[in-house]
């Protein structure tokens, strides 16, 4: 009895393998494909390298509060804070973060520094070619993160 019912699993899989064999191939066709993304896709949620935003004035968001880094499990964000003056204006607020580095060499990805943010500043984008064969490249600097002001206009 117990051949039988092996038989008909795989009689069952099998049947599966072969009705796949004749649908349209399911795989993306990455990095040859078209597009900005070379025919990757990611769904939205997805979490990429960070992206440090400005709000509709050209400031910069992240007002150097320190929240993302005392939520980040890997301790590998680190900021400076500087003040804002009348001269001077980088944030909306008191601060601005003069330094901000995320080093990916120890970065997992989890998203709670972007959970931790209270105005939004630092968000995951969809980058993902990150890799390199120098741990010194994987240091991700402000200038790297931050929004360039003509993405604002084009939104
Ligand atoms: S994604 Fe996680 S590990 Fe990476 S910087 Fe943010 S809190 Fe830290
Ligand atoms: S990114 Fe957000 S949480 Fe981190 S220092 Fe800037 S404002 Fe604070």
């Amino acid at each position: 009895m117990s051949i039988v019912r092996n038989l008909a699993g795989i009689a069952k899989g099998m049947s599966i393998t072969f009705g796949e064999i004749l649908e349209p191939t399911q795989v993306e066709n990455y990095p040859d494909g078209k597009g900005p993304l070379r025919g990757a896709i990611f769904e939205q949620r997805f979490r990429g390298a960070h992206v440090l935003q400005r709000d509709e004035n050209g400031l910069e968001k992240c007002v150097a509060c320190f929240l993302c880094a005392a939520a980040c499990p890997s301790n590998c964000i680190f900021i400076e804070a500087a003040e804002n003056t009348e001269e001077t204006r980088i944030s909306s607020s008191e601060r601005y973060a003069k330094v901000y580095n995320i080093d990916y060499n120890r970065c997992i990805f989890c998203g709670y520094c972007v959970e931790a943010c209270p105005t939004d500043a630092i968000t995951h984008g969809h980058g993902f070619e990150l890799a390199t064969l120098n741990a010194t490249n994987l240091v991700i600097r402000k200038a790297d993160m931050l929004l360039p002001v003509a993405a604002l206009t084009a939104k």
